[in-house]
């Protein structure tokens, strides 16, 4: 079984494993080192042959605060590269967009690709970049009292480099999130089709053991075919390209705001300190790749 730093991997009845987020001291805030963890995982789990289904949870009261954008932990430089992007240290757009297409919109959709079935168990609230990583999964349970806000239009930007919104929560309710950063309860998200279950809180982990059990007994090519299937309707439906205009239009926005304000986030949203901002605006000039 492998060991990580910001997750606690489990194998569950050898064919299940559970991939838990374990930084409940700043919400599971997913850092650069998380993102790389979380995809190492995903690869431990798809290269062993007797696991059938992983489980993503977050560990503590929340299931994530989204993307940490502070910046903690080594950048981009100490993680072997999943995308083949390239010039991630170029100024302008040119290495802020290889950034984001590498650590967050390519790292979701090849995590979304794994072949295994999996499940996102999340409870408490979820931000941005946490949507991302619970859309990427195939199925998601989340707990009565969960919700879901995506407030990037607070700080000058149009929501998770991930996308997908409008397929997940349908195309009023995806304006409406984004237009006001209201959270979305778990009961609206289970209505409009983004959740298949909400649980009471202190049956969540059972009620989501017992529906990877049911999985995991299914033969496993069966499993991968239903998979491929489902996510190529999507793709023939247009999501893939829906989402990466999307995510040419998010590029415009962190452009707008760097020459706006010298920093891809509009601050007036941030609460951030000043001393906060000023360090995001030096490290955007020394060229080290910040990201949102
Ligand atoms: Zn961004």
């Amino acid at each position: 079984v492998p060991e990580f730093e910001t997750l606690i991997y489990e194998k569950i009845d050898e064919n299940i494993a559970r991939v838990t987020m374990n930084r409940p001291e700043v919400r599971n805030a997913q850092n650069m080192l998380m993102t790389y963890e979380i995809n190492d995982a995903f690869d431990a789990a798809n290269d062993d042959n007797d696991v059938k289904v992983i489980i993503v949870a977050g560990s503590g009261p929340h299931f994530s605060s989204g993307h940490d954008l502070k910046g903690t932990g080594p950048s981009l430089d100490a993680f072997k590269r999943v995308g083949c992007y390239g010039g991630y240290h170029l100024p302008g757009a040119e290495g802020a967009m290889a950034v984001e297409e590498e650590v967050f919109l390519g790292m979701c959709r090849r995590w979304r690709n794994n072949s295994k079935p999996t499940i996102a168990q999340v409870q408490g609230k979820t931000f941005i970049g946490g949507l991302a990583l619970m859309w990427a999964c195939d199925l998601i349970i989340a707990s009565e009292d969960a919700t879901f806000t995506d407030s990037a239009a607070n700080f000058g930007t149009n929501g998770v480099e991930y996308f997908a919104h409008p397929w997940e929560l349908g195309p009023r309710k995806a304006k409406e999130m984004l237009f006001t950063s209201d959270a979305v309860t778990a009961q609206d998200a289970h209505r409009l089709g983004m959740l298949n279950h909400v649980v009471p809180r202190d049956e969540l982990e059972e009620f989501t053991l017992a529906l990877a059990r049911k999985i995991a007994a299914k033969p496993s090519f069966a499993l991968k075919l239903v998979k491929e299937s489902v996510n190529q309707t999507l793709d023939a439906q247009g999501q893939w390209t829906a989402m990466q205009a999307s995510f040419a239009l998010h590029t415009l926005a962190h452009c707008h705001n760097r020459e706006l304000f010298g920093i891809p986030v509009d601050p007036n949203g941030l609460g951030w300190t000043s001393e906060q901002i000023s360090e995001m605006r030096e490290r955007m000039r020394s060229a080290q790749p910040a990201s949102s």
